[in-house]
């Protein structure tokens, strides 16, 4: 058996309808998880993908701008695919404004979806995970789609760089309340990744450029190399890794 075989293993992915949640979800599949894809938007063609590889794909209807839904996904993900033992907390959004200029509406938006739901989740997940370790033996995996963001100021985005920072603080908690309970909880920090969410970057001759020079690696990543990183950190072969930021970025952060 592969040291990163996930077979028998049920992952939720949040946000997985596209970009990154796309390739994470995808990844932990053909590595041997079944995946509850949760969102707003149905993720029909992440199904159509998991199920091409021969693993389950149940879609999870939620809205993670507030916290109301979260003990409802853990109850219907073991409910319908038999446990849960990966969670991804990946869905996130930006807004956009001077710091100057910046909206308690916009503050809010952010920080709800990217930081607060981000908790809440984890702790109905991590109930769960820390019962079954103490029943079944079996290890919970968390992890925590961060960004450059945590470790970098960045501009005009201050509830991003908020929530993303406050992603890695929380990820190192967690480890800290939860590594003896047999629960996992580490983040990844993706750079430019090829998204719909950086289309309009991408699109901008000159941006683009620039920061194609500023990457060593000289390219934009792809969903699928934090796939990679997630099916690592998912995986025994990461059981002695906790509270960890693992940046997955061409090398961006070495510069
Ligand atoms: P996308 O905008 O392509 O995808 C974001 C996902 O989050 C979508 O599936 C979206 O669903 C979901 N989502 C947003 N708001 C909610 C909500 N209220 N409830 C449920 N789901 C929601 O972005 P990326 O794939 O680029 O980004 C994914 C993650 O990676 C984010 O956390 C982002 O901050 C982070 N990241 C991305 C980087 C990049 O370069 N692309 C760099 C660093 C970090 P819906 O379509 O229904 O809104």
């Amino acid at each position: 058996m592969s040291l990163f075989d996930l077979s028998g293993r049920v992952a939720v992915v949040t946000g997985a309808n596209t970009g990154i949640g796309q390739g994470i979800a995808v990844a932990l599949a053909q590595a041997g998880a079944d995946i509850a894809a949760v969102g707003r938007t149905p993720a029909e063609e992440t199904a159509a993908k998991v199920k091409a590889l021969g693993r389950k794909c149940e879609l999870v209807g939620a809205d993670l701008s507030t916290i109301a839904p979260v003990q409802a996904i853990v109850d219907y993900v073991i409910e319908e695919l038999g446990g849960l033992h990966i969670l991804v907390n990946n869905a996130g959004i930006i807004r956009r404004a001077d710091a100057v200029d910046f909206t308690e509406e916009d503050w809010d938006a952010v920080v709800d979806t990217n930081l607060k739901s981000v908790f809440f989740l984890s702790q109905a997940a991590g109930r769960h995970m820390i019962a079954n370790r103490a029943s079944t033996g079996q290890r919970g995996k968390i992890i925590n789609i961060a960004s450059m963001l945590s470790f970098q100021g960045g501009i005009r985005v201050p509830s991003y760089t908020a929530s993303k920072s406050g992603v890695a603080g929380l990820t190192k908690l967690l480890a800290c309340e939860w590594a003896d309970k047999g629960v996992n909880v580490n983040a990844i920090a993706p750079g430019y990744i090829a998204t719909n969410n950086t289309a309009a970057l991408q699109a901008d001759e000159s941006r683009n450029r620039q920061i194609m020079e500023r990457i060593p690696e000289g390219r934009w990543g792809d969903p699928a190399d934090i796939g990679g990183a997630s099916v690592f950190l998912a995986s025994s072969a990461a059981d002695y890794v906790q509270g960890h930021v693992l940046a997955v970025d061409g090398g961006w952060l070495a510069r």
